[in-house]
This record gives structure tokens, sequence and C-alpha cells, in this order.
């Protein structure tokens, strides 16, 4: 059977669900998602849903600050469910060997109205007295910062989605984009054919397959990414906010009641998405939390709850590809988000509907993020050599 739309979304994930609902909203009522699972089966379901804007570049700090009063307001602004959105405050802490691009990152905040100071040592301890400091040590502070659920999200996103009159299929794998004469014309899964003349790809950590097939090599690799979390003995509210330690290479939030998540970020080997390890190493657990001990004492007295492992999708300078596909009419790309993609889901969502519907997004300059940009030999800066904070 043949079926015809405006758009098809390939992927189910916070990407492609807040594409869908944005299209929907912007009078594309008769667009169509393909997820091969189910919502938020991808990186999405396994992320640690923090929310901060301290970047190293204007462009993710914008995509991340204009995303948050979504997720503050989420009833009013998008609806359909609950984002369970906790404020934290985040603080990246560091020491000499940081300084320049923790204030430099304080900078690009501070440029654009975010609330966001350096603090000395003796602040940074009296704000956090559970938290331990060296005297070296100093610490980025962003009070406004927090945390939301990414399965809910994406769900919220497809529930407003199908009210506007949009489709969700799920456990429906596209096998093919097919493309004739340069330009987009149907998705295929197995059983069917969508008839359209736009396609969205955001696949995450399975985009480079889905390109694949239809000849295009992208610089995106899904790399495996292992989180745990450590429960209190007691019964005990965590007062402390979310934070990437640069110095012992950790990053944590509290979670819920009285869990802490915890990972460290760094960049892990090439893996694929299909079949990579799913859970934690005990090596890797006992290591993280051991450097989690000398920032906070107290975790020494917490016990193991659970663990796992997600995908994040990295391109060679770790900021994603919100794009048109060069050569090929109707084809747009969405990702490589490595390990921040949640928190910007709400305004990628929207600068690709305005990218397809107006050929450009005027909410963003979405240049810095052109797919183009890696054989220019045009990457975006990293003013950290631990990467990927959360
Ligand atoms: C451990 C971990 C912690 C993280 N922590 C944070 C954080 O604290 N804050 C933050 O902002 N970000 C965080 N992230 C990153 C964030 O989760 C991702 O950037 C984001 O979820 C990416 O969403 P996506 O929609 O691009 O990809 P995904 O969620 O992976 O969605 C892609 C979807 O495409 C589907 N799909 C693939 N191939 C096909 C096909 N052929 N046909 C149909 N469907 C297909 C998949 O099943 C999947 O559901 C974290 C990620 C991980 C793994």
């Amino acid at each position: 059977m043949t079926i015809t739309s405006d758009a098809v979304v390939v992927g189910g994930g916070v990407m492609g669900t807040s594409i869908l609902y944005n299209l929907a909203l912007n009078g594309m009522t008769r667009s169509i998602l393909l997820e091969k699972n189910i919502i938020g089966s991808g990186s999405t379901g396994r992320s640690s849903g923090v929310l901060r804007t301290h970047y190293s570049t204007e462009i993710c700090t914008k995509l991340s600050q204009l995303s948050y009063p979504y997720f503050v307001n989420w009833d009013e602004m998008v609806g359909g469910g609950n984002v369970s959105f906790v404020k934290t405050g985040y603080m990246v802490i560091g020491d000499e060997n940081s300084l320049n691009g923790m204030t430099q990152n304080i900078s690009i905040q501070n440029s654009l109205g975010i609330n966001s100071k350096l603090l000395s040592t003796s602040e940074a301890r009296e704000l956090i007295p559970s938290f331990n400091f060296k005297d070296s040590e100093i610490a980025a502070w962003e009070p406004e910062a927090g945390h939301a659920d990414p399965s809910g999200t994406a769900l919220a996103y497809s529930a407003r989605a199908r009210e506007l009159g949009a489709q969700v299929l799920l456990e429906s794998p596209v096998t093919e984009i097919n493309i004739q004469n340069g330009r987009v014309n149907s998705i295929s899964t197995a059983s069917e054919k969508y008839e359209t003349s736009v396609a969205i790809i955001a696949t995450g950590p399975w985009s480079t397959k889905i390109f694949k097939n239809i000849g295009l090599e992208i610089p995106v690799e899904a790399t495996r990414h292992q989180v745990f979390l450590l429960r209190n003995s007691g019964n005990e509210i965590p007062s402390y906010p979310a934070a990437a330690d640069l110095v012992n290479l950790t990053y944590f939030k509290p979670e819920g009641a009285n869990l802490t998540l915890i990972g460290n970020g760094n960049i892990e080997s090439k893996v694929d998405p299909d079949t990579y390890n799913q859970k934690t190493d005990m090596g890797y657990v006992e290591d993280i939390w051991t450097r989690v001990v000398k920032r906070i004492p107290s975790m020494a007295d917490t016990e193991l709850y659970t663990g796992y492992a997600g995908l994040y999708t990295s391109t060679p300078d770790l900021h994603p590809i919100i794009d048109k596909v060069p050569g090929i009419d109707g084809l747009f790309i969405c990702t490589g988000f490595s390990g921040h993609g949640f928190k910007m889901s709400p305004v990628v969502g929207l600068c690709m509907t305005e990218l397809i519907l107006n050929g450009y997004s005027s909410t963003l300059d979405l240049h810095p993020l052109r797919i183009t940009r890696f054989e220019e030999g045009d990457l975006n800066g990293n003013s950290y050599d631990f990467k990927v904070i959360a």
C-alpha cells in the first residue's frame, strides 16, 4: 500500500518527536514518524536528562538556553505529558587547568543573559558544604540548571503531535529512502511505502547505517557510555547540585528522593548500536565511585542501586549536524548530539521545521552545524580535554 504524507520523520527519540510536533504545529499535520522500536528506545531512554547551558560555543549555549523555558513551562508551551523538571543548579568544578575554558564559557553565558558566575574556593565551599574542595579548585555556578525526564519528553511530544493530526508508527523500521532524480520520493518499511517529498533522518546512533544505505558517508560514530546510580542509606533528599567534576573526571546529579546518578562522559570506543554491551562494568563502577567519593565524601556510605550503558552519537567536533543534505532535495539530517542533545531538543525541532518550511532557520543561525563543515575543516571549538560533560 502507498501512503502520501507531508513529511516523514525517521526515528522516535527526543529529536524525531520534537520535529514531528513542530511540523504538525506549523501546518504539516499529515506528517508521519516511523520508529523501528518504541518511543525513546535509543539514546533518549538512557539519557541522564541534565539541563545546563555551560558550553564552549555560542551555538550550543543558545540551543540549550532557548530550550530551557520549554522544560520549565512544559504544560503551557507544549503539554501532552509530564517532563518532571527539577531545578538543582549545575556546577563545573576545575582547577588552574580549566580556568581559561571556564571563564570563556561563563562569558558566553553572561553575554546571552544567562545567570552564571565563577566561584572562588571559599565561595564554592560555602555554597555546597557537602562537596570537598581543594584550595586550588574553583567552580562555575549556574543556579537555574536542573534536569527533566527524556523519555517523558519524547512521549509528550509524540502525544501532542498525534493530537495535532500527525501519525506515530512504532515497530516500523525504515528499510529504504527512495531518491529519484536527486530528490526524495518515498520511504519504505518492509510492508509499506510512504510517498513524501520531505524526509528527516533523526536516527541518533543508527544514522551512519541509514545514510550508508543511500550511499552517503557521514562523520558520525556511536560510542558507548556507562552510568550507574548509588542509593543513600537513609531516605534523605540529596542536597547538592548536579555537577561536572573536571578534576576527578566524573559528573553526577541527584535523582529522585535518595539516588545519585553518576557517569564520566569521556569518549569511549566506537560500537555497533545493534550489538553493544548495555550493562555497566564493575571495574568502571569501582573506579568512578572512588573518584566521586573524593568530591562527596558521604558517597562512601551509599550502595550500588543499578547501572547501564547507552550510546552517544558523536561527530569529530562533538557538535550536532542539523542541515539539508546537499545534492538531495527534501532530505534533512538531525543527528550527532553526543552527550548533550536532550536539553536542546525543543529548539532543535523548531529550527528544523523552519529549515524545512522556509529554507533557513530564523530562530538560530544553523551555519555552525552544517554538514559540510567537516570537509571544509571548519570545526567548532571545545575548551576542555574532558570533552563531554552531560
Ligand atoms: C548515558 C547518556 C547520558 C546522557 N545524558 C544527557 C544529559 O544529561 N543531558 C543531555 O542533554 N543529553 C544527554 N545525553 C544525550 C541525549 O540523550 C541524546 O543526545 C538524545 O537523546 C539524542 O536523541 P535522538 O533523537 O537524536 O536519538 P535517539 O534517542 O537514539 O533516537 C533515535 C531513534 O531512531 C530509531 N531508529 C534508528 N534506525 C531506525 C530505522 N531504520 N527506522 C526507524 N527508526 C529508527 C531508534 O530506534 C531510536 O529510537 C545522554 C546520552 C546518554 C547515552
